[in-house]
Protein backbone atom coordinates (compact mmCIF):
# COMPACT_ATOMS: atom_id res chain seq x y z
CA UNK A 1 0.00 0.00 0.00
CA UNK A 2 1.55 3.34 -1.08
CA UNK A 3 1.21 6.27 1.60
CA UNK A 4 0.37 9.70 0.48
CA UNK A 5 1.80 12.73 2.46
CA UNK A 6 -2.01 13.27 3.85
CA UNK A 7 -2.04 10.21 5.15
CA UNK A 8 -5.71 9.76 7.15
CA UNK A 9 -4.04 6.96 9.47
CA UNK A 10 -1.61 8.77 10.35
CA UNK A 11 -0.83 8.34 14.32
CA UNK A 12 -0.76 12.00 14.34
CA UNK A 13 -4.22 13.46 15.52
CA UNK A 14 -6.43 16.32 13.73
CA UNK A 15 -5.61 19.56 14.48
CA UNK A 16 -9.20 20.91 16.25
CA UNK A 17 -10.89 24.32 15.14
CA UNK A 18 -11.58 25.04 18.62
CA UNK A 19 -9.83 25.15 21.92
CA UNK A 20 -10.68 21.81 24.20
CA UNK A 21 -13.79 23.29 26.11
CA UNK A 22 -13.59 23.22 30.00
CA UNK A 23 -14.89 20.51 32.33
CA UNK A 24 -17.62 22.82 33.02
CA UNK A 25 -18.73 23.15 29.89
CA UNK A 26 -18.95 19.60 29.07
CA UNK A 27 -21.10 19.02 31.79
CA UNK A 28 -23.12 21.47 30.67
CA UNK A 29 -23.70 19.49 27.27
CA UNK A 30 -24.63 16.67 29.02
CA UNK A 31 -27.18 18.64 31.64
CA UNK A 32 -28.86 19.86 27.86
CA UNK A 33 -28.59 16.56 26.59
CA UNK A 34 -30.70 15.09 30.03
CA UNK A 35 -33.10 17.51 29.41
CA UNK A 36 -33.54 16.93 25.34
CA UNK A 37 -33.97 13.27 26.84
CA UNK A 38 -36.93 14.53 28.12
CA UNK A 39 -36.02 13.96 31.72
CA UNK A 40 -35.17 16.88 34.63
CA UNK A 41 -31.66 16.98 35.07
CA UNK A 42 -32.09 18.50 38.31
CA UNK A 43 -33.69 15.87 39.90
CA UNK A 44 -31.93 13.58 42.31
CA UNK A 45 -30.64 10.37 40.35
CA UNK A 46 -29.72 12.88 37.59
CA UNK A 47 -27.70 15.72 39.73
CA UNK A 48 -24.32 14.05 39.20
CA UNK A 49 -24.88 12.27 36.13
CA UNK A 50 -22.97 15.32 34.11
CA UNK A 51 -20.07 15.00 36.11
CA UNK A 52 -19.98 10.94 35.71
CA UNK A 53 -20.19 11.00 32.38
CA UNK A 54 -17.66 13.68 31.78
CA UNK A 55 -15.38 11.33 33.70
CA UNK A 56 -16.83 8.40 31.67
CA UNK A 57 -15.43 10.39 28.51
CA UNK A 58 -12.04 10.65 30.19
CA UNK A 59 -11.54 6.65 30.24
CA UNK A 60 -13.45 5.35 27.58
CA UNK A 61 -11.52 8.46 25.11
CA UNK A 62 -8.48 7.97 26.63
CA UNK A 63 -6.11 7.05 23.42
CA UNK A 64 -6.15 10.51 22.13
CA UNK A 65 -3.58 11.24 24.66
CA UNK A 66 -1.71 8.13 23.50
CA UNK A 67 0.95 7.64 20.84
CA UNK A 68 0.18 3.99 19.70
CA UNK A 69 3.49 4.58 17.60
CA UNK A 70 5.37 4.92 20.86
CA UNK A 71 4.53 1.56 22.49
CA UNK A 72 6.54 0.05 19.45
CA UNK A 73 9.11 2.07 19.37
CA UNK A 74 11.15 -0.97 21.98
CA UNK A 75 12.08 -3.68 20.26
CA UNK A 76 13.91 -6.94 20.69
CA UNK A 77 16.55 -8.41 18.32
CA UNK A 78 17.94 -11.43 19.75
CA UNK A 79 15.38 -13.51 19.36
CA UNK A 80 17.59 -16.59 18.16
CA UNK A 81 16.77 -16.07 13.97
CA UNK A 82 12.86 -16.73 15.01
CA UNK A 83 11.51 -15.34 11.99
CA UNK A 84 8.07 -17.07 11.74
CA UNK A 85 4.70 -15.61 12.37
CA UNK A 86 3.82 -13.80 16.25
CA UNK A 87 -0.15 -13.85 16.83
CA UNK A 88 -1.88 -12.38 19.63
CA UNK A 89 -5.54 -13.29 19.32
CA UNK A 90 -8.79 -12.30 21.09
CA UNK A 91 -7.29 -8.65 22.56
CA UNK A 92 -10.64 -7.20 24.03
CA UNK A 93 -11.73 -4.04 23.09
CA UNK A 94 -14.30 -1.52 24.08
CA UNK A 95 -14.65 1.55 21.35
CA UNK A 96 -17.37 3.97 20.64
CA UNK A 97 -18.78 4.82 17.08
CA UNK A 98 -18.14 8.04 15.80
CA UNK A 99 -21.37 8.27 14.50
CA UNK A 100 -23.92 7.11 17.21
CA UNK A 101 -21.19 7.44 20.52
CA UNK A 102 -22.44 4.42 20.92
CA UNK A 103 -20.38 1.43 22.17
CA UNK A 104 -18.81 -1.42 19.94
CA UNK A 105 -17.32 -3.96 21.70
CA UNK A 106 -15.16 -6.66 19.89
CA UNK A 107 -11.92 -8.45 19.50
CA UNK A 108 -9.06 -7.40 17.49
CA UNK A 109 -6.52 -10.35 16.33
CA UNK A 110 -3.00 -9.14 15.34
CA UNK A 111 -0.55 -11.02 13.47
CA UNK A 112 3.15 -9.84 11.99
CA UNK A 113 6.05 -11.50 10.40
CA UNK A 114 8.97 -9.72 11.91
CA UNK A 115 12.08 -8.46 9.75
CA UNK A 116 14.20 -8.91 12.83
CA UNK A 117 12.50 -6.36 15.48
CA UNK A 118 10.11 -7.74 17.82
CA UNK A 119 8.02 -6.34 20.74
CA UNK A 120 6.79 -7.34 24.06
CA UNK A 121 3.25 -8.89 22.99
CA UNK A 122 1.45 -6.45 25.39
CA UNK A 123 2.45 -3.95 23.67
CA UNK A 124 0.24 -4.90 20.50
CA UNK A 125 -2.46 -5.17 22.68
CA UNK A 126 -1.75 -1.71 24.00
CA UNK A 127 -1.89 -0.32 20.39
CA UNK A 128 -5.22 -1.66 20.20
CA UNK A 129 -6.53 -0.04 23.02
CA UNK A 130 -5.31 3.33 22.01
CA UNK A 131 -6.93 3.58 18.21
CA UNK A 132 -10.10 2.01 20.40
CA UNK A 133 -10.77 4.44 23.12
CA UNK A 134 -11.09 7.25 20.60
CA UNK A 135 -14.60 7.65 18.12
CA UNK A 136 -14.11 5.40 15.79
CA UNK A 137 -15.42 3.20 12.68
CA UNK A 138 -14.40 -0.62 12.23
CA UNK A 139 -12.44 0.10 8.80
CA UNK A 140 -10.45 3.01 10.19
CA UNK A 141 -9.42 1.68 13.30
CA UNK A 142 -8.29 -1.49 11.39
CA UNK A 143 -6.16 0.05 9.16
CA UNK A 144 -5.05 2.22 12.14
CA UNK A 145 -3.57 -0.74 13.85
CA UNK A 146 -2.31 -2.27 10.70
CA UNK A 147 -0.68 0.63 9.81
CA UNK A 148 0.86 1.79 12.80
CA UNK A 149 2.59 -1.73 13.56
CA UNK A 150 3.84 -1.95 9.51
CA UNK A 151 5.38 1.59 10.20
CA UNK A 152 7.42 1.24 12.89
CA UNK A 153 8.29 -2.17 13.27
CA UNK A 154 8.51 -2.51 9.64
CA UNK A 155 7.91 -6.40 9.52
CA UNK A 156 7.85 -8.41 6.27
CA UNK A 157 4.00 -8.86 7.05
CA UNK A 158 1.21 -7.67 8.98
CA UNK A 159 -2.69 -9.10 9.47
CA UNK A 160 -5.50 -7.80 11.53
CA UNK A 161 -8.70 -9.00 11.93
CA UNK A 162 -11.15 -7.34 13.77
CA UNK A 163 -14.96 -9.13 14.98
CA UNK A 164 -17.35 -6.39 16.76
CA UNK A 165 -20.72 -5.58 17.59
CA UNK A 166 -22.27 -2.04 16.92
CA UNK A 167 -24.25 -1.12 19.67
CA UNK A 168 -25.72 1.74 17.50
CA UNK A 169 -27.61 -1.27 14.85
CA UNK A 170 -28.37 -3.59 17.87
CA UNK A 171 -30.04 -1.09 20.14
CA UNK A 172 -31.34 1.23 17.39
CA UNK A 173 -32.13 1.86 13.99
CA UNK A 174 -32.14 -1.49 12.60
CA UNK A 175 -32.12 -3.82 15.33
CA UNK A 176 -30.14 -5.87 14.44
CA UNK A 177 -29.22 -8.35 17.11
CA UNK A 178 -26.17 -11.49 16.64
CA UNK A 179 -24.80 -9.42 13.91
CA UNK A 180 -20.72 -9.32 13.82
CA UNK A 181 -18.82 -6.90 11.45
CA UNK A 182 -15.95 -8.62 10.44
CA UNK A 183 -12.96 -6.32 8.94
CA UNK A 184 -9.73 -7.41 7.92
CA UNK A 185 -6.42 -5.76 6.80
CA UNK A 186 -3.24 -7.82 5.30
CA UNK A 187 0.18 -6.29 4.63
CA UNK A 188 2.99 -7.50 3.00
CA UNK A 189 3.70 -11.47 2.98
CA UNK A 190 0.09 -11.93 4.50
CA UNK A 191 -1.39 -9.69 1.34
CA UNK A 192 1.20 -11.80 -1.47
CA UNK A 193 0.90 -15.05 -0.17
CA UNK A 194 -2.13 -16.75 0.53
CA UNK A 195 -0.71 -20.04 2.28
CA UNK A 196 0.58 -16.98 5.04
CA UNK A 197 -3.05 -15.36 5.20
CA UNK A 198 -4.40 -18.98 5.19
CA UNK A 199 -1.99 -20.22 8.39
CA UNK A 200 -3.07 -16.70 10.10
CA UNK A 201 -6.54 -17.26 9.76
CA UNK A 202 -6.57 -20.14 11.24
CA UNK A 203 -4.75 -19.33 13.93
CA UNK A 204 -7.07 -17.06 14.90
CA UNK A 205 -10.00 -19.39 13.98
CA UNK A 206 -13.09 -19.04 12.32
CA UNK A 207 -13.63 -15.19 13.03
CA UNK A 208 -17.22 -15.43 12.76
CA UNK A 209 -17.35 -18.47 15.83
CA UNK A 210 -15.33 -16.71 18.29
CA UNK A 211 -17.80 -14.13 18.97
CA UNK A 212 -20.29 -13.47 22.25
CA UNK A 213 -22.65 -11.61 20.11
ZN1 LIG B 1 -22.97 4.01 14.85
Amino acid sequence: MSQSPKNPLSAKLPVPAEPRPSREEAERAVHTLLQWAGDDPDREGLRDTPARVARAYEDWFSGYAEDPEEFLSRTFEEVEGYDDMIVLKDIRFESHCEHHLAPIIGRAHVGYLPNNKVVGISKLARVVEAYARRLQVQEKMNAQIAHCIQKVLEPKGVAVVIEAVHQCMTTRGVHKTGVTMVTSSMHGEFRKNPLKRREFLSVIGNPSSSMDG
